[in-house]
């Protein structure tokens, strides 16, 4: 699972907050103190071209260091603070740390000098009359190029806005700023809608890589997203990628980029300096 990413701990806190509404409690108005106290942090997941295994982008992944509690996975207190719409100024926050800091490595760090930036969106944010401002302002005052944005948007969040501002579509196109269908395959997106949303690129979910070599019909989804894809000229991500066979299947399949612990889990920011350094473990055997 996918909670296990940053440390355990995290996983037994919610065993043992399940039924516990008292524990809840805490840990929302902990949250409510989090951003102040310094308690929340980013760290990056690479994102690979499949072929060179060049490092393409970052994805930010939110971690909440709890002072008693330990690493809290995003998993667990998103959705709370998604309920409490906390998600606005926390979202704020993540939209300038991760821009700020891409583009920092996208300064000063050769190997960086072309990666995206991808940031995850929650559907709140979204609909939020000035999501557009705020994406512009971060993306200002980073000195970014929009072009090296990618906002993360999940299918099945989107299906549930009803009301999904088309000037909010609008204004983002105008900014320059790509958007990313994440998780896609898990809800019922018809290629009309994907038109509607000038989405730039498509993030194939874990289940289906999983899912490789696992049968005769293993690989159909894949191959469905990416005829829709070329279709509509977008990028597809693999997500979730975590062995050499799904690595060498979704290069004959034809996908583009991955990411996965097969190359690296998320990794705090002043490891990545290291990490663009040197090639992911095996590559130069794979490659070879
Ligand atoms: P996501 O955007 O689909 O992110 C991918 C998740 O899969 C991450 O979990 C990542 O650590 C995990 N993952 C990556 N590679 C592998 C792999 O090879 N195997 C497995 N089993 N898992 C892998 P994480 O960090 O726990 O994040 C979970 C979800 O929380 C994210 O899913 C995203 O929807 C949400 N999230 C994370 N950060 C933010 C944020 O800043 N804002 C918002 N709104 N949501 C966030
Ligand atoms: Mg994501
Ligand atoms: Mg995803
Ligand atoms: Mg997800």
């Amino acid at each position: 699972r996918a909670k296990s990413a940053g440390g355990d701990s995290s996983a037994v806190y919610e065993v043992q907050m399940t039924g516990q509404a008292a524990g809840r409690l805490d840990l929302e108005s902990d949250l409510r103190l989090a951003l102040q106290r310094r308690e929340l942090l980013l760290e990056y997941q690479p994102i690979v071209d499949l072929r060179s295994e060049v490092t393409v982008g970052f994805e930010a992944l939110l971690r909440w260091h709890h002072p008693e509690h330990g690493p809290i996975m995003p998993d667990v207190f998103i959705p709370i603070a998604e309920e409490t719409g906390l998600i606005l100024p926390i979202g704020t926050w993540v939209l300038q740390e991760a821009l700020g800091q891409v583009e920092q490595w996208r300064r000063h760090l050769p190997e960086a000098a072309n990666v995206y930036a991808a940031v995850n969106i929650s559907g709140r944010q979204f609909v939020a009359r000035d999501f557009p401002d705020v994406v512009d302002a971060a993306v200002r005052s980073a000195g970014i190029d929009p072009a090296a944005v990618n906002l993360e948007i999940t299918e099945t969040v989107l299906m549930d806005q009803p009301g999904l501002p088309k000037e909010t579509l609008q204004r983002l196109i105008q900014l320059g700023v790509g958007l990313s269908i994440d998780d896609f395959g898990t809800g019922y997106s018809s290629l009309s809608y994907l038109k509607w949303l000038s989405a730039r690129t498509l993030k194939i979910d874990r289940t289906f890589v999983e899912e490789l070599g696992r049968g005769p019909h293993g690989a159909s989804i894949i191959e469905l997203v990416l005829g829709m894809a070329d279709n509509l000229s977008l990028n597809v991500v693999a997500e979730g990628v975590e062995t050499l066979d799904q690595v060498n299947e979704l290069r004959r399949l034809g996908v583009r980029s991955a990411q996965g612990y097969f190359w690296s889990k998320s990794m705090p920011s002043d490891r990545v300096p290291d990490w663009l350094d040197t090639l992911p473990p095996g590559s130069r055997r794979r490659l070879a």
